[in-house]
């Protein structure tokens, strides 16, 4: 009997836990009445943090909860709903995607009868690399994810459009700029709040990832943001952020590029083009050692196209 219970509770944690560490919890932020930010860990998806590496918005509306990001899985979904749960009773009845990434959308399988939304891109790359997105966090995270599916938008923006909605009482403005992290990024600005939620525009402390991104653009769209009376500013991974430290943001970006641009010209090749950029704005950003060689090659290729 003893022994067939040690068995059962050992099912039990594997089943739950997988084959890596225990589910982390995020950071919750309160950060005014209705709007909480679940600041998840940082770093690449592992069997340490089971792909729980991503930051979401929660949004408490008049009967119903807006989730902004899912979660890399449908374990992070899952863990997500319970924080919500320890919130409000509300149900999620709407899910907002601010890009493709695996990470943001993956756990939107759990929020069952939730609308939603997303850029036009956005749900046309979920249907197209969804499968594969499951794929690299089973690889990542060192387990099969047998319940974790793609599930793409039912409500869709275009590419540089803003449109506002109510969404549960909340006014709500969907700002789909120009690709700039993705060919289909959207922010999403909270007026009556001054809450800016940026999607994987924005990250902070941690290197932002240009892999399927349009550096020009991307350094256009932080411009635009300061626009916005946003007082509190959400990224897609990494702590709160302030318009000043979008500015920063913005800077190290546009020299960044303007410094690939410059060894272009001089006939460079692109890793010629890395020993001659001055990088220690850089060098403190987390997965700096990780990320920072496949940016010059993107900002590279993207410098060649506009010089060609
Ligand atoms: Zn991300």
């Amino acid at each position: 009997m003893k022994q067939m219970f040690l068995f059962l509770a050992i099912l039990v944690v594997s089943s739950t836990a997988g084959a890596g560490g225990k589910m982390p919890e995020p950071k919750v932020v309160k950060i005014n009445e209705r709007v909480y930010a679940l600041l998840g860990p940082l770093g690449q998806p592992s069997a340490h943090n089971q792909g729980y590496m991503v930051n979401s918005t929660v949004i408490i509306g008049d009967r119903g909860v807006i989730l902004v990001d899912s979660g890399g899985t449908d374990e992070v979904g899952n863990q997500i709903a319970r924080v919500i749960a320890r919130i409000t009773p509300k149900p999620v009845t709407h899910v907002i995607n601010t890009h493709h990434h695996g990470d943001h959308t993956l756990g939107n399988v759990v929020f069952k009868g939730a609308e939603i939304l997303s850029s036009e891109q956005c749900r046309a790359l979920v249907e197209k690399t969804g499968m594969d997105w499951v794929r690299i966090m089973e690889s990542m995270i060192g387990h099969k994810l047998p319940h974790t599916r793609p599930v793409p938008a039912s409500l869709t923006f275009a590419e540089d459009s803003s449109a506002e909605r109510s969404l549960q009482g909340v006014r709500v403005l969907l700002w789909v700029p120009r690709g700039s992290h993705t060919p289909g990024d959207m922010m999403v600005y909270l007026p009556d709040d001054k809450i800016l939620i940026g999607g994987d525009i924005l990250v902070n402390t941690i290197i932002p990832n240009m892999r399927d991104g349009n550096v020009r653009n991307w350094i256009a769209a932080l411009a635009k943001v300061q626009d916005f009376d946003a007082v509190t500013i959400v990224p897609g991974h990494g702590p709160l952020m302030t318009k000043p430290d979008v500015a920063r943001l913005q800077r190290i970006m546009a020299d960044f590029y303007a410094g690939v641009e410059a060894g272009y010209k001089k006939g460079l090749s692109d890793s010629e083009v890395r020993a001659t950029l001055d990088l220690d704005a850089w060098k403190g950003l987390k997965e700096y050692e990780v990320t920072m060689g496949s940016n010059i090659n993107r900002a590279y290729l993207e410098v060649e196209a506009a010089n060609f």
